[in-house]
């Protein structure tokens, strides 16, 4: 037993609903050897995973190696495109590839020239983005809606663009979240999980780049919890959001 669990394994214990989970690693197309040290995780205990893909930085060897995966059946992979190139566009702020300084014009033609490289490395992709930084300007939404988009996945933070016919599911648990610019520890993650489950979906963002081996460890100890207690259960970003309103 890992005690760092234990709040999550509370809420699982208490709750008379079943809380639903999503993982998604962000930044694919960069270092190709952790993201695969953090599939094989996922493959171990049979847990889906999203591969949010940066369109500019994947490569032929980025896509075979998640499309051998596939294909074996070793993981349950769905790939969505995450932004365009992964450059900040703001002279001064937070940092943000699709904020207000880019027009809707200018994030439209970034979007679709994304979509068209991802889709010809990987096929057709679930209509799902994700920005960079997990922000984005007011009119993306509707950018995004209009290239066909059905599915947003920002922060909790940022709100929601209530745009007729875009589904936003948000990330609710980053693993690397900052309280007060401080790391949040092993301790505080677990109360975050816990807290995220008690209001029935948890969505867990990983960034297999700057994992440790400890944090495989862990997360593999929590997608053991997830793949083990019959009162959670894990699936797509994209089949969560379709599935129900939220
Ligand atoms: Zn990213």
């Amino acid at each position: 037993m890992t005690g760092w669990l234990d709040p999550l394994r509370t809420v699982l214990a208490e709750r008379e609903e079943p809380v639903r989970f999503f993982f998604r690693d962000d930044d694919a197309g960069w270092h190709d050897e952790a993201l695969e040290e953090l599939l094989d995780v996922f493959e171990l205990h049979e847990v889906p995973v999203d591969v949010a893909a940066i369109p500019v930085a994947m490569t032929a060897r980025t896509a075979t190696l998640i499309a051998a995966r596939q294909s074996s059946g070793r993981n349950d992979i769905t790939v969505h495109q995450h932004g365009f190139a992964h450059v900040n566009h703001e002279p001064e702020g937070r940092k943000c590839e699709f904020g207000a300084s880019r027009s809707p014009e200018q994030q439209r033609d970034d979007i679709a020239r994304g979509r068209d490289e991802l889709s010809a490395l990987l096929g057709d992709l679930p209509a799902v983005f994700t920005p960079p930084w997990n922000r984005c300007a007011p009119w993306t939404a509707q950018v995004l809606h209009d290239l066909g988009f059905a599915v947003l996945s920002r922060d909790l933070s940022a709100g929601r663009a209530e745009v007729p016919g875009l589904v936003e599911l948000p990330i609710t648990v980053d693993w690397f979240a900052k309280r007060k610019r401080i790391p949040v520890d092993r301790a505080g993650r677990g109360q975050l999980l816990a807290d995220s489950a008690a209001q029935g979906t948890v969505g867990v963002m990983l960034h297999h780049a700057v994992i440790s081996t400890e944090d495989r460890a862990d997360v593999g100890a929590l997608l053991a919890l997830v793949a083990g207690d019959p009162a959670a259960s894990a699936d797509h970003l994209d089949r969560l959001a379709l599935s129900t309103t939220f």
